[in-house]
């Protein structure tokens, strides 16, 4: 989401801000206890050699998806319908209908990822997840489907906070077990960081003055954005970037070749950029390819 714009996140705010700001703050199942799911479209049926994990799941006839339910427009829920929806949800259910199974969604946070798949909570994480050289050494990644970048967020009437190296002294909160951890230690080692679960106390953080900034995606920020236009985003160079793969559990080599194969078709049939232009393009000034940089090349660029 390079080059965001405030036209975009004005529209945005407008066509999705009732629905986030329904969905967030009276979340009470955050933790990753909560289930939602969501209608599959048909898909013409594979068939897998038995004893594979697609073979498993498609008997069973669900794939357990750890993803946001508050992160717009990436996975949150739809109070109205009571489904989660956005461009994570998208790829989710792309892989869901090649598998032939129904999709279950619940909550990953930020901290929980790598658990949920070690210990079997979920199949597969679509939750707003960087590949990178660490994480690499737990599980598996798909190759990269989304390029995000790492911004800052303010107050509108904060003219103090102009760049990462700002922060020393400020109050920056972030999520546990997310990237920023590492990126505020090193881009600016004496800031104050708060860690939280989820990012809605973020927010909240923000808004009741006891952070001074917040940093995480441009895409998660955004979101916030949609919530609370008394914030803004810091202008300027971008922190990091942050390619977004689907987490596997380590070492099943056909499961990751089977998701590897279901992205790849989302990205060349057209359906990337149908999702893309659905929750990001129409409201941008700018056209985005689905992502060419490879799995190694996105393990590399975090080393
Ligand atoms: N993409 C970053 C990460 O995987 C930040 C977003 C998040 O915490 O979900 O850590």
């Amino acid at each position: 989401m390079q080059g965001t714009t405030w036209r975009w996140i004005t529209i945005l705010a407008l066509a999705l801000g009732v629905l986030v700001a329904a969905g967030c703050g009276d979340d009470d199942d955050e933790g990753g206890g909560s289930a939602a799911t969501t209608t599959t479209p048909a898909a013409e049926k594979q068939t897998f050699a038995a004893g594979t994990t697609m073979a498993k799941l498609q008997e069973a006839g669900e794939i357990t998806m750890g993803v946001k339910f508050e992160v717009a427009p990436f996975g949150f829920k739809n109070v109205q319908t009571g489904e989660v929806e956005g461009f994570d949800i998208d790829v989710a259910n792309a892989i869901a209908a090649d598998l032939g199974a129904k999709p279950k969604f619940i909550e990953a946070l930020s901290d929980n990822r790598i658990p949920f798949l070690k210990d079997g909570t979920a199949d597969l994480i679509l939750s707003t997840m960087t590949i990178n050289a660490e994480r690499d050494e737990e599980i598996d990644f798909s190759e990269p489907y989304f390029i995000a970048r790492g911004r800052i967020l303010v107050k509108k009437s904060d003219n103090s906070i102009k760049g990462v190296k700002d922060l020393n002294g400020k109050r920056v909160c972030t999520a546990l077990g997310s990237t920023y951890e590492d990126t505020l230690k090193k881009q600016a080692p004496q800031a104050k960081t708060t860690l939280v679960d989820g990012y809605s106390e973020c927010l909240e953080a923000i808004q009741n003055g006891s952070v001074d900034a917040v940093s995480t995606d441009d895409v998660i920020l955004t979101g916030m954005i949609i919530q609370d236009d008394t914030l803004k985003l810091v202008e300027g160079e971008e922190l990091t970037t942050e390619p977004y793969g689907v987490g596997i559990k380590d070492g099943d080599a056909e499961f990751k070749k089977f998701v590897d194969e279901s992205i790849q078709k989302f990205k060349d049939d057209g359906r990337w950029a149908k999702s893309y232009e659905k929750w990001v393009g129409q409201y941008t000034d700018e056209e985005q390819e689905p992502p060419t940089m490879t799995l190694q090349e996105a393990i590399d660029l975090s080393k």
